[in-house]
């Protein structure tokens, strides 16, 4: 074993007696540990500060009941959960995600990604991560009313437009923040910018919809054009059929790829024709309003084919954008990806891809864009519109996504000031781990043992 190894295991074992059977959060610590041991060894007072163990830890962890009643007039009860993170930078920031596989060890490792990925933002964001094991899929528009409004009852007394911010994430889209920010409103007596994703007539920024997606295309254009190549004419396989992958398939047609693949929990398409802007219109229909299945597609367009219980990384592209899940990319489905001739992962997702497809990624020298880095779009954006809340101001779309294309830029920028390799190659994942780790730990260091 070498000694790097050694010493990463020896640092898991510390976090693995803590938090045992947790292995969403593990893997999400053991993946930024491998790569900030090495830079803290070489800075010490880190180690001094004890930083990394700390911010392992949270600050603060809530979980509340959150009974409700569905349209039989039954009782039923399901599991909230706040997780307050790290706010060293800022006040707590990150989603609600409502989805039967939400548990603590979920939202933990979420959390703990969101406390990098803020801090990669350059805004003053702490981070932060909610949810509950609702799932809001086949429920009626009033059940999901009524369910918001009992979890935003016990939510609203922990957080704040100073203390925390959530905002959506899987299963929490516009509907939900509405029926969570009129509950907020009317508990608290107060209009304030506590939820970010909010609709445009009540305080909502222009492009925050968009924003996780574009984003990543930003950021995939970025780290494409530092190799000397593009995105134009390129084959791109994208996975979901929610908020980031609808934005993303959008950018990516506005910027001359062609998407050919999107897909939900129940198998994928494949449209080698491409996905243009009529074929996503149907899309944003289906999964935004309708609220049906994507094999849907299939009955809609001629040519593309459904295939059930399958990933969309099967099809032969020459990107991939995972932007479904966490662990929706595993080592097979790598290996199959390199096969086919793909040239770079994208992450739209938090930790869509395994520990073991990244080392067969990473072996084969794929370009890789971490989601914390490359999915930063989404909470730089609500960084934006509780900007606007405290002008009382909005800004118009042209200036928010200029606005959100320099923040990618500038991610890119600290990704590849920490992260450049001899070989002149940029590693994402430690330019993304150390540029995040960096500052959260000075204002640790300065604000003392609290
Ligand atoms: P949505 O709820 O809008 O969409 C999620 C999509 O992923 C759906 O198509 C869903 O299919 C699919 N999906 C969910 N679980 C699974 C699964 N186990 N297997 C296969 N497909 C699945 O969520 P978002 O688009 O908002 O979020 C997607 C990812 O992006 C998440 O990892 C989230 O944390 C991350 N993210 C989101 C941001 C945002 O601004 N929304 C910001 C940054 C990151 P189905 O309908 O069948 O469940």
């Amino acid at each position: 074993m070498t000694e790097h190894a050694s010493r990463l295991q020896a640092f898991m074992a510390t976090i693995e007696k803590r938090n045992p059977h947790e292995a969403e959060f593990l893997q999400a610590v053991r993946e930024v540990a491998d790569t900030l041991l090495p830079f803290i060894d070489q800075h010490p007072t880190y180690k001094d500060y004890n930083i990394l163990e700390r911010m392992c830890e949270p600050e603060r962890v809530v979980i509340f009941r959150v009974p409700w009643v569905d349209d039989q007039g039954r009782y039923c009860v399901n599991r909230g959960y706040r997780v307050q993170m790290n706010s060293a930078i800022g006040p707590y920031k990150g989603g609600l995600r409502f989805h039967p596989t939400v548990t603590l060890s979920v939202l933990k490792f979420l959390a703990f990604e969101q406390v990098f990925k803020n801090s990669l933002t350059t805004l003053p964001l702490g981070g932060g991560k909610g949810g509950s094991d609702f799932d809001p899929k086949g429920k009626s528009d009033h059940e999901i009313m009524r369910f918001c409004q009992s979890f935003m009852n016990e939510l609203s007394r922990h957080i704040g437009a100073f203390t925390d911010i959530p905002a959506g994430d899987i299963g929490v889209g516009a509907r939900e923040i509405g029926y969570l920010f009129g509950q907020y409103k009317k508990i608290s007596n107060e209009f304030t910018g506590v939820l970010t994703g909010k609709g445009l007539d009540y305080g909502g920024s222009l492009i925050r919809t968009e924003a996780t997606g574009y984003g990543v295309v930003y950021f995939a254009n970025e780290a494409l054009t530092a190799r000397g190549d593009s995105l134009e004419g390129k084959k791109c396989a994208v996975s979901g059929s929610g908020n980031v992958a609808q934005y993303t398939i959008e950018k990516l047609i506005q910027l001359g790829a062609i998407p050919v693949t999107v897909s939900d929990s129940a198998g994928f398409v494949h449209d080698p024709a491409g996905i243009d802007e009529s074929k996503l219109a149907f899309i944003k229909e289906l999964k935004n309003i309708k609220r049906g299945r994507i094999d849907e597609y299939t009955h809609h367009v001629k040519g593309a084919t459904f295939h059930p219980d399958t990933t969309p990384w099967n099809a032969p592209v020459d990107l991939a954008f995972p932007c479904a899940t966490q662990n929706e990319l595993p080592e097979k489905d790598a290996h199959t990806l390199i096969k086919n001739g793909c040239k770079g992962v994208f992450e739209g997702a938090n930790m869509p891809t395994t520990e073991e497809a990244y080392q067969v990624i990473r072996h084969h020298k794929l370009l890789f864009t971490p989601g914390k880095a490359s999915n930063a779009g989404g909470v730089a954006t609500s960084g934006l519109e509780m900007s606007q809340n405290a002008q009382r101001m909005s800004w118009t779309r042209d200036e928010v996504d200029y606005r959100l294309k320099m923040i990618m830029k500038s991610i890119h920028g600290n990704c590849e000031k920490f992260g450049r390799q001899e070989d002149g190659m940029i590693d994402y994942v430690k330019g993304a781990n150390i540029a995040g780790f960096v500052k959260v730990a000075d204002a640790m260091i300065a604000q003392g043992h609290v």
